[in-house]
């Protein structure tokens, strides 16, 4: 069956760990536009270099650049059959810009899981995180520390902090999810494809309610 998801939520919620998980399971391409734009910067790519500093600052990275992105994205064959979206949209003109795409291909969004938890969870997760940057595992300092500390248990890399993570970044990317992205949960509810996920539970827990919100 096809399956076209979208996880929305803010930053820290633990939907890129979900998302990983459950397009895995799936066999769908996991499209997270973050990933995306980290590799870019990484490979100093013209898209990267202009992506930079708003990725730095908490911004949003102009809608241009994402959309143009995630179009490309999605006409890759191994979208045929579905795909979970991590991270996009992230404000009205970009759901309108996705909106306009699949329009073009007959296809729809089947859901939209909306991930929420208190901010003090947010924050506490964000700060703690630390990832892989050579397979992109996560790791949480304190509920999911990597086997030898420091270290990546897939691969062995010495892990890192996003740069993103710091406090006044984390602070940033808040203040954008609250102001530009929490009104798309609105829009979805009122298309009746919106699905609460509450996200204050362990991962585990949090997968159980994904699956139970999906039927799987
Ligand atoms: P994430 O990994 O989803 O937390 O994204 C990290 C950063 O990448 C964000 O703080 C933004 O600067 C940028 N970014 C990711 N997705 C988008 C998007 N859909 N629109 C604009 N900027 C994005």
């Amino acid at each position: 069956m096809d399956l076209r998801l979208i996880f929305l939520g803010p930053p820290g919620v633990g939907k890129g760990t979900q998302a990983k998980r459950l397009a895995a399971d799936k066999g769908i391409p996991h499209i997270s536009t973050g990933d995306i734009l980290r590799t870019e910067v990484e490979a100093h790519s013209e898209l990267g270099n202009r992506a930079k500093q708003y990725m730095d600052d908490g911004k949003l990275v102009p809608d241009d650049l994402v959309v143009d992105m995630v179009a490309k994205r999605l006409v890759q064959p191994d979208c045929n059959r579905g795909y979970l979206l991590d991270g996009f949209p992230r404000n009205t003109a970009q759901a309108a810009a996705l909106e306009g795409k699949l329009a073009q291909s007959a296809n729809q969004t089947d859901k939209v899981l909306y991930f929420s938890a208190p901010d003090e969870i947010l924050i506490k997760r964000l700060s703690g995180r630390r990832v892989c940057p050579a397979c992109g595992a996560n790791y949480h300092l304190e509920t999911m520390p990597p086997k030898t500390p420091g270290v990546c248990d897939k691969c062995g890399t010495e892990l890192i902090q996003r740069p993103d993570d710091s406090p006044q970044t984390i602070k940033n990317r808040l203040e954008v999810y609250k102001a530009q992205t929490h009104q798309l949960t609105q829009q979805y509810a009122s298309a009746e494809l919106l699905v609460n996920v509450d996200s204050t539970g362990t991962v585990d827990e949090i997968a159980d309610a994904v699956a139970r919100c999906l039927e799987l």
